[in-house]
């Protein structure tokens, strides 16, 4: 049996007073949510610690960094070590999204060694992957997915591998309203989940694949209804309570 997972990624969004606001709204309703899915919530770096606060005493909902340093700690300004987050508590860490990658030129390398940091620090991680429309355009989503997984998540120890949890995210459906159909969705996920077995054999069965890219609640049903994507990440719908708990609500 499959984690059924529905997190989300707030990016820079929402001051901390706002941060704290909007998860006191999704704890009120967490038994709209059915049994057997876990909702993750990663706001930002400032933000984590109150959240976390707010977070004790309950299970319905997990707490997750949306990046974190590839080095242990020391004379790195501005940057934020898995040690650190972990201390909050932080349970997850965000590696990989597309918007690190491009913006911030995160190439396998750094990803590899974020990745470490993340499961030396005992939390678990959720890594992005994904194509560009280019390289959909040439057909070549596959390549380009099976090269992701195989520079950062194909070498980890097969014990490590416990702790992961793939996003799928298109790279042309983040934040343009553009999703995927739920059959594009759904090939990819197969893919990921046969290429990973190559590796991690049985264990792959069992990995969560969450399929990002505009995930709404119009859209979230038909998506989630599909036999190897086991939830969500969420950005854009993520930042209002009542979008995350309906595309929360959406497994059959
Ligand atoms: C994301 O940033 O991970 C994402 C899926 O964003 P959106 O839902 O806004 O497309």
């Amino acid at each position: 049996m499959r984690k059924k997972i529905v997190a989300g990624n707030w990016k820079m969004n929402t001051t901390v007073a706002e941060g704290i606001q909007l998860t006191k709204e999704i704890l009120l309703e967490t038994n709209r949510i059915p049994k057997g899915v876990d909702l993750v919530i990663a706001p930002p770096f400032t933000h984590l610690f109150p959240v976390s606060r707010l977070l004790e005493n309950q299970k319905a909902v997990s707490l997750a960094a949306q990046n974190c340093a590839e080095e242990p700690g020391g004379a790195f300004t501005g940057e934020v070590s898995a040690t650190m987050l972990a201390s909050v508590p932080c349970e997850y860490v965000i590696v990989g999204h597309s918007e690190r990658r491009t913006y911030y030129q995160e190439n396998d390398r750094v990803l590899l060694s974020k990745i470490n940091q993340v499961l030396a620090n005992g939390m678990s991680l959720i890594f992005c992957v994904g194509e560009r429309l280019e390289d959909r355009e040439k057909d070549m989503h596959f390549q380009v997915v099976a090269s992701q997984l195989r520079e950062v998540i194909c070498p980890l120890d097969p014990a490590d591998y416990q702790r992961v949890i793939i996003a799928y995210e298109p790279v042309w459906a983040i934040g343009t309203g553009k999703t995927a159909s739920a059959d594009q969705a759904q090939e990819m996920h197969e893919f990921i989940r046969s290429f990973l077995a190559q590796t991690f054999a049985e264990a792959a069965q069992v990995t969560p694949i969450l399929y990002g890219g505009s995930c709404k609640p119009s859209n979230a049903k038909e998506l989630f209804s599909c036999p190897d994507i086991d939830g969500g990440l969420i950005g854009g719908a993520s930042l209002t309570a009542d979008d995350f708990l309906a595309i929360a609500s959406s497994f059959a």
